[in-house]
């Protein structure tokens, strides 16, 4: 039974994968101190929020929290509060000025901390913090992971970035490349294949920069690819100027890894990647996409970009509609430019207007999702493989193919984790649908599943 009052916590994410996956150690290692998960902050005595400092919105997104948060340790003066993640390593001690019921600040390298930093606090010792990027972020045991999913789970490969882009804070926040032994990886893809898991994510900033002495990337998802059991590896987030020919044959010879790339091009314009400092050309971008197509047919690809950069005029976004065009990606994240402090492009102005920012994504969007519905309904009539990892309302059931895409099946909850071949007979522009057609007893190789479609690959 949970002991409301001494024994329970709440967690609050903010941003990526990545910062999903430190939540998920964070909820482990306070299960593995007797703290049993609540639904509700008001039912916590331990309320923790993990934040992304990617945008300033995202960032806000904690002072509206802690502001909440504010009311109930006035009506609770024992709850702890703590902060984690990419704002507290930004802000710091400027974290605990504009919010003083704050008990508990750590870094991105320091989660493993939290349970002792909040024994502290809960003796009065407070605030506790730690800001440490030089602490060792891969410290937290596998085992103790709680992970949020039953079905796909989040496997750190590396730390930090050592890029310089313009516009991005995650250098400040998450510090310089740090790759994991590929020994401790294989070893807890092990541990998760044996836990009942079927399919990892592997996660990294950078994650296709991946080097561990002789280990490169593509060697890594070959080590992953050989444990038994395992039944789908995907990976995020790549970076144009990592992929090399070993990856995309590691893509098309890997029965488990899945034939799906997520490639953020971030504009289609030469001029706006130099000031960003991407480190590639439109067209090598576009030769890298071909290069991928041509190796790994069918592969699907999703990006991101960022609209209204500072000095991006109307024929740079021009540009990029027509590279989206040109790569017809099964998905894009589009994001308005948001000024990040302590990047480079914070120190010129700021000049394309909200509104103007907030047209572009529009159209881009409106764009993408047309070419989606067209991408989509080439799956009409197939048969895929769907790994079913939600349980919807109303008696229905939803999963993902091989490559990301959303199906949803009439099913009950007995289907979760299941592995179920689809007939697909819808598609919208986010997701198909379908009727299941069988059960997949065993791991099915991804170039005998998913590619029935007709689909031809767009303009190169
Ligand atoms: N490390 C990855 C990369 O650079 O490709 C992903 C980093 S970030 C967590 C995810 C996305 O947020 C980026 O790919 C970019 O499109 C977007 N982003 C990063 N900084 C931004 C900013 N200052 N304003 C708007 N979007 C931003």
């Amino acid at each position: 039974m949970i002991n409301k009052r001494e024994n329970t916590f709440f967690i609050e994410t903010f941003g990526c994968q990545m910062n999903v996956n430190d939540s998920e150690k964070v909820a482990g290692l306070l299960q593995a101190e007797g703290y049993a998960s609540v639904g509700e902050p008001a039912r916590a005595d331990v309320v923790f929020i993990n934040t992304c400092a990617v945008r300033e919105g995202a960032a806000e997104k904690l002072y509206h929290s802690l502001g909440r948060l504010r009311q109930l340790k006035t009506q609770n003066p024992q709850l702890v509060i703590g902060v984690g993640g990419c704002v507290a390593q930004l802000q710091g001690q400027r974290v605990l000025k504009r919010a003083p019921h704050v008990d508990v600040l750590v870094g991105t390298h320091n989660f493993s901390r939290v349970p002792e930093l909040i024994r502290q606090a809960r003796v009065g010792l407070t605030p506790g913090v730690d800001l440490d990027r030089g602490a060792d972020a891969f410290t937290v045991p596998s085992g103790a992971i709680a992970h949020t999913s039953t079905v796909r789970a989040y496997v750190t490969a590396m730390e930090g970035c050592n890029h310089v882009c313009s516009f991005c804070v995650v250098p400040k926040t998450r510090g310089p490349e740090v790759n994991r032994p590929s020994e401790q990886i294989v070893a807890e893809v092990r541990s998760l294949v044996a836990r009942g898991f079927s399919e990892v994510m592997l996660l990294g900033q950078t994650v296709n920069a991946y080097q561990d002495g002789d280990v490169d990337f593509a060697e890594l998802l070959a080590r992953v690819d050989g444990v038994g059991g395992l039944r789908r590896i995907r990976f995020t987030t790549s970076h144009p100027g990592h992929v090399t020919p070993r990856l995309a044959d590691a893509l098309r010879d890997l029965p488990r890894v899945c034939p799906y790339l997520h490639l953020p091009v971030q504009s289609g314009s030469d001029r706006v990647l130099t000031h960003m400092r991407r480190g590639y050309t439109r067209q090598r971008y576009l030769d890298t996409v071909r290069l991928l197509r041509d190796r790994v047919p069918g592969l699907a690809f999703s990006s991101d970009i960022i609209v209204g950069y500072p000095g991006e005029s109307e024929r740079d976004f021009e540009q990029t509609l027509d590279l989206v065009e040109a790569v017809g990606f099964d998905g894009v994240f589009v994001f308005g430019y948001s000024a990040r402090p302590g990047t480079s492009a914070f120190r010129v102005p700021d000049d394309v207007p909200e509104a103007e920012k907030r047209r572009r994504v529009t159209l881009l969007n409106d764009r993408q999702q047309e070419t989606q519905a067209r991408r989509n309904r080439e799956w009409v009539g197939s048969r895929v493989e769907v790994l079913v990892d939600t349980i919807r309302e109303g008696g229905s059931v939803s999963g993902r193919t091989p490559h990301f895409r959303i199906v949803h099946l009439e099913g009950s909850a007995a289907l979760l984790g299941q592995f179920v071949e689809v007939q697909v007979t819808g598609a919208g522009a986010n997701s198909l649908s379908g009727r299941p057609c069988g059960r997949l007893s065993s791991a099915p190789t991804h170039a005998n599943n998913s590619l029935t479609a007709s689909s031809g690959n767009p303009i190169l």
